[in-house]
């Protein structure tokens, strides 16, 4: 028997619910505890737990990744009205990763997880494109007015001592509708310093696209915030590692990331990043193979898988039905925070592990064993389709083959 990996930092782990909640403990049992002497914080971040603390459990748990630096998260319910009846819950508690996002104040980076038989739709695509997608602002915090009929709409500021800035935005001969949006500088720069970060951290390059030729003090703010904190903090550091930031117009770098071969960072304001990412994710082939990390400015991680519960599978599963689900992107968020504990740490065994367990994953499905989705989408010829348990242990068997 070889003696497991010893950990000296706990990551925090985040439980959550449903079907994930189910591959999460498959992934522990058969993927983590028999290599590694884990350390974890446990939050119990499942809808029952979050309603029985008022969802204190969620805020302590994003107040433990500040302390400790790395968490990873199982998906969790956001919850909605058939929630609350099937749950009995007190309030309609908020989506636990906008609590936990306020709290970090991160930006959310998700990339594809490639795998031969699984043929991006845009065939030039042979490395993983990264979103990074501000979360803060713009039109998810807007303000609207629909008009009735014939006026003046202007745009009105007031400042503390009273001076009033006006702009006209149209009069109206008719109806018609406005909305009125913001942003911060303080949001901007987190944001811009949580991209040059992260591309310095997987040493890639990183694009930004706004739209500043038409909006000229909205979106060149953007653009202008990224470029100064890029000149007098990153440049160096970029220029050391032969990697680049480069600014281009939104319609621009649209079509260079269809031409490209991809392994860059794409950085996109709040709705780009919305629209973009699911984009990138169906033309990669699904959103069971997106990971997501969310990264604050002061650098703490939180890893997570991108798909939600899986609710349906879920559902069978308590019909005592067989499921296969596919807990690629779950065991990935693993991965991804214990080589973070790993590096933080100076733990190369950790990271070793990470690196192995994530080649296991590969080369099973590459192998021709894989979950039904998956089958769907692969161009294996005969495929061996897996329920979820099954799934997981042919990795285990994968990784006991490979070589260190
Ligand atoms: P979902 O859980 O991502 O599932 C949507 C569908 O995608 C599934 O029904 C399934 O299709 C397929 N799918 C997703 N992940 C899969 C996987 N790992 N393996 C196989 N198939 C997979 O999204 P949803 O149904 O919209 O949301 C369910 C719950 O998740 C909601 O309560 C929502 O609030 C929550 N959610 C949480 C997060 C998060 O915590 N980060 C993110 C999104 C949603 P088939 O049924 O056709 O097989
Ligand atoms: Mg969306």
């Amino acid at each position: 028997m070889m003696t497991k990996i010893q950990m000296t930092t706990p990551l925090v782990e985040m439980d959550g619910d449903e079907m994930t909640r189910i591959l999460w403990k498959m992934i522990k049992d058969e993927l983590i505890l028999p290599y590694i002497d884990l350390k974890t914080e446990y939050y119990d971040l499942g809808l029952e737990h979050r309603n029985e603390t008022n969802d204190q459990v969620t805020v302590d748990s994003a107040e433990a990744t500040k302390k400790y630096g790395v968490a990873v998260k199982c998906a969790t319910i956001t919850p909605n009205a058939a929630r609350m009846t099937e749950y009995s819950l007190k309030e309609m508690w908020k989506s636990p990763n906008g609590t936990i996002r306020a709290i970090l104040d991160g930006t959310v980076f998700r990339a594809p997880i490639l795998i031969k038989g699984i043929v991006p739709y845009v065939k030039n695509w042979t490395k993983p494109i990264t979103i990074a997608r501000h979360a803060y602002g713009d039109v998810y915090k807007n303000t609207e007015i629909k008009v009735p009929g014939k006026g003046k709409a202007e745009l009105v500021f007031t400042a503390e001592d009273g001076t009033e800035t006006r702009e006209l935005i149209h009069n109206f001969e008719g109806s018609g509708i406005i909305q009125g949006i913001h942003n911060t500088k303080e949001s901007i720069s987190s944001f811009a310093r949580a991209c040059f970060g992260y591309a310095i951290d997987t040493k890639q390059d990183l694009w930004f696209a706004t739209k500043d030729t038409i909006s000229k003090k909205y979106d060149h703010t953007f653009k202008d915030i990224f470029q100064e904190i890029f000149d007098a903090e990153y440049k160096e550091q970029f220029e050391k590692l032969g990697i680049e930031y480069f600014y281009t117009l939104i319609d621009d770098a649209v079509a260079r990331v269809i031409r490209s071969e991809g392994g860059f960072i794409w950085a996109c304001k709040n709705y780009d990043g919305d629209v973009m990412s699911d984009m990138v994710a169906t033309a990669y082939g699904d959103l069971s193979m997106m990971t997501s990390v969310l990264v604050s400015p002061s650098g703490v991680y939180e890893y997570e898988a991108a798909h939600g519960t899986v609710q349906r599978h879920y559902y069978k599963h308590l019909k005592g039905e067989e499921t296969s689900t596919n807990s690629i992107a779950t065991i990935f968020a693993w991965t991804g925070a214990l080589r973070k504990r790993g590096e933080l740490d100076g733990i190369q065994e950790l990271q070793d592990f990470a690196d192995k367990l994530d080649r296991a994953c590969i080369r099973t499905v590459e192998d021709g064993k894989m979950t039904k989705s998956l089958s769907l989408i692969s161009t294996c010829e005969n495929p061996v389709i897996l329920n979820s348990l099954d799934f997981i242990r042919a990795i285990r068997e994968t990784f006991e083959t490979l070589q260190d």
